[in-house]
């Protein structure tokens, strides 16, 4: 059983190496930014509701996100472990996966570790930057131009790098 939460800013790298792991332990690799993306494409109530935001490189509403999580941790190949990619990005996110992880192990009948790791790879912004323009313009992302990719890294280190320490105190107690 592995659950893994991957931080670090955007562009760092996380999707890629959440990926490998991901298939590596024969686990999911969830992330949220390509749920949402996905539900963009398809025009489905919550893509359309998430579209300004991740345009503009703005958080989606946490209610919305922690729903199509809650939702995704809840599907039968969740439950032999996951990495997490994108999620938790601010403190509201953590109150809710540290809730969410306690009645799914209690639903499961389950005292297990609820989480194991939180990875955070760390990358100086010019470098991230600089990448992010390049995907810009292999992948056609919307939210890769320069201003919406300044936006995000700026949103990052407001409400998720705070998460590192917090997960470095709490490291401990996940052994
Ligand atoms: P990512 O691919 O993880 O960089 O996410 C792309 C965009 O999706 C972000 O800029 C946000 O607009 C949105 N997003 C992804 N994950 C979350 C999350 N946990 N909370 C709020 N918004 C998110």
């Amino acid at each position: 059983m592995t659950r893994l939460i991957f931080l670090g800013a955007p562009g760092a790298g996380k999707g890629t190496q959440a990926h490998k792991l991901a298939e590596l332990r024969n686990i999911p690799h969830i992330s949220t930014g390509d749920m949402l993306r996905q539900a963009r494409r398809e025009r489905t109530p919550l893509g359309i509701q998430a579209q300004s935001y991740i345009d503009r490189g703005e958080l989606v509403p946490d209610e919305l996100v922690q729903e199509m999580v809650q939702e995704r941790l809840s599907q039968p190949d969740a439950q032999s472990g996951w990495i997490l990619d994108g999620f938790p990005r601010n403190e509201a996110q953590v109150d809710f996966l540290d809730k969410l992880l306690q009645t799914l192990a209690q639903n499961s009948g389950s005292s297990a570790t609820v989480l194991h790791r939180a990875v955070n790879l760390e990358v100086p912004d010019e470098v991230v930057i600089t990448r992010l323009l390049g995907r810009a313009k292999n992948e056609g992302r919307t939210d890769d131009n320069e201003e919406v990719i300044r936006r995000r890294l700026e949103i990052y280190h407001q409400e998720t790098a705070p998460l590192i320490n917090l997960y470095r105190h709490r490291q401990r107690s996940y052994l």
